[in-house]
């Protein structure tokens, strides 16, 4: 493991977060597809459901992508932002299934405060760590998801929103499918 449990899933998180608006696609249409998504991530606090609130999460997902490919510089002063804009404390808690992790926000806070400092708190631990060139943009060329490589040798270059891993299967797929209809 590279960085803290609670770190990678942050991470991990802040990447379905930014992949959900990835090639042109909006996932996170309705309070709905946001509600869905946090419960996928299993994100736990307060939601409001709003239309308000899916717009705030949409300016974050915006400010962490452009964090995700700005240089350590600008991406320290990015988290630097999104830490005093949410008046972040860090405190260890214990909830649910999860040992020892950081919180830095109440669960009473609004959700993009919370979710922008679960992410900064986390980006710190990479920016610290000198490993940002493990936060990266899809290798494909026709593809603009982002991918955390987390391998040991960094070598993960493809995303994982299924289209870059899959495209080959899908191919060859299709393919047997033409030959059987013949
Ligand atoms: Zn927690
Ligand atoms: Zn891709």
């Amino acid at each position: 493991m590279l960085f803290a449990p609670d770190t990678e899933v942050a991470l991990r998180s802040v990447v379905n977060l930014i992949n959900t608006a990835a090639n042109g696609e909006e996932s996170l249409t309705t309070p709905a597809d946001l509600n869905a998504f946090l419960d996928a991530e299993e994100f736990t606090g307060s939601r409001s459901g709003s239309a308000a609130e899916l717009r705030s999460i949409k300016r974050l997902r915006i400010e962490l992508a452009a964090l995700w490919s700005s240089d350590e510089d600008t991406a320290a002063k990015s988290v630097n932002k999104l830490l005093t804009d949410a008046k972040a404390l860090p405190q260890l808690v214990k909830h649910d299934h999860w040992d020892w992790h950081l919180h830095a926000t109440t669960p009473e806070a609004p959700l993009a405060d919370r979710m922008g400092t679960e992410a900064a708190m986390a980006i710190i631990d990479v920016i610290r760590s000198k490993e940002m060139d493990r936060m990266r943009v899809c290798a494909a060329d026709d593809c603009d998801a982002v991918v955390l490589d987390l391998s040991r040798n960094r070598s993960k270059l493809y995303c994982d929103t299924g289209n870059c891993a899959n495209r080959a299967h899908v191919a060859a797929y299709r393919a047997r499918k033409a030959a059987e209809a013949d």
